[in-house]
């Protein structure tokens, strides 16, 4: 039970969205459940099931957040619903049900995308001035008043709308630059040390057959050396681009080090894995151009192993990669394949 609750809380703190969904949720359900009560005890069926239908969609939507992990189907719903019963309910309360529309438009910045949340408070302020035009007397007590809502809501919305743009906008940012390396733009050792633990859990649960090749380029301090720091930036900058061109789309490229490169590769065995490195090799050597002439690169690929630990699996790559450099550089050594299993059960039979 205590465990349980840990691991809640530690859920709720690594998912902004699901602690919002469930944050609005909880005021959702503890706010309007009196009132769907009061509504329904005093006859007012419509707006009592508004209410009603909002607590349970709410409840609903939460506990599906936390089941599936998915927190962009359960916003649309939540927006969608409390934007819809907002407005019933408004324009059967008129304006002592107005002030709602206020938290309604931050809670849509919350659950949905700035540009989607924009689009449900226009429509919403739309169907209240639509109405209201339709049954003269309706929702507000006068022009002037209807006139001073929608200017206060349009600047509440619009502002919100600049704000959550802003800062979806840096945090998509901020996304990317914690997991690249700002001199390539190729993937950094952080996202390297998540994509492997990945790779590993998914050939125990699937058995999908994972390759890395680490990559190291050829003497590379004496372009530092003899050219300038710059001119080794920029070498990195272009065997980057060059194995990105290279490597198939599903290949993810990592720098780890200095001039230290791993790529990963998904549903790939040892003879792919033999064929991508060979490839690779060849492009670099014929493509990659330092200020004094071709650069070339060394590289150590293992196919990971069942049950085998990213650290391990690395450590295999690595080791060929020093052999490759021992040998004369400019080649690739894959790991063998581990040696068959030993026959288990019963010998077969006549054998
Ligand atoms: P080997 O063939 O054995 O790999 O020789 P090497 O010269 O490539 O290897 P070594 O490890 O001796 O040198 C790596 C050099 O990479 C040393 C370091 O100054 C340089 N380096 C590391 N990071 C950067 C970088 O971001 N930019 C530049 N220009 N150089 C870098
Ligand atoms: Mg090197
Ligand atoms: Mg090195």
């Amino acid at each position: 039970m205590g465990q349980g609750f840990a691991l809640m809380l530690k859920r709720l703190r690594k998912d902004f969205q699901l602690s919002i969904i469930t944050l609005m949720g909880l005021f959702g359900v503890l706010g309007i459940t009196p009132y769907a009560i009061y509504r329904l005890l005093n006859g007012n069926i419509l707006v009592g099931i508004s209410d009603t239908v909002i607590v349970s969609s709410t409840i609903f939507a939460v506990l599906y957040a936390w089941r599936t992990g998915d927190t962009v189907k359960p916003g649309i719903y939540l927006a969608s619903v409390f934007s819809i019963a907002a407005t019933l309910i408004v324009i059967n309360l008129g304006v002592n049900g107005l002030f709602w529309i206020y938290p309604l438009i931050l809670f849509n910045f919350f659950m949905v995308s700035p540009g989607k949340a924009i689009i449900a408070t226009l429509l919403v302020l739309g169907s209240l001035v639509g109405y209201a035009f339709w049954v003269p007397g309706s929702v507000f007590d006068s022009h002037y008043q209807m006139v001073s809502f929608l200017v206060t809501n349009l600047m509440a919305g619009v502002l919100t709308f600049i704000f959550a743009y802003r800062t979806r906008h840096q945090r998509d940012q901020l996304q990317i630059l914690a997991i690249h390396d700002p001199l390539t733009g190729a993937r950094n050792r952080r996202a390297m040390n998540d994509e492997l633990k990945i790779a590993v859990s998914s050939k125990r649960r699937r058995g999908t057959s994972y390759g890395v090749l680490v990559m190291d380029l050829d003497h590379f301090k004496r372009i530092n050396d003899e050219f300038g720091h710059p001119a080794g930036d920029q070498v990195l900058i272009d065997f980057v681009e060059l194995i990105r061109n290279s490597a198939r789309k599903e290949d993810r490229l990592f720098r780890f080090g200095g001039e230290e490169f791993l790529l990963l590769l998904p549903d790939t065995d040892a003879a792919g894995l033999e064929a991508a490195a060979a490839n690779l090799q060849k492009q670099v050597r014929n493509a990659l151009k330092g200020p004094a002439g071709p650069v070339t690169t060394s590289m150590g690929g293992a196919i990971l192993r069942p049950g085998e630990t990213w650290a391990s699996w690395l450590q295999r790559a690595d080791q060929c990669l020093y052999q490759a450099k021992s040998a004369g550089r400019d080649r690739s050594i894959i790991d063998e394949p581990p040696a068959p299993p030993t026959t288990e059960g019963p010998a077969p039979q006549g054998a």
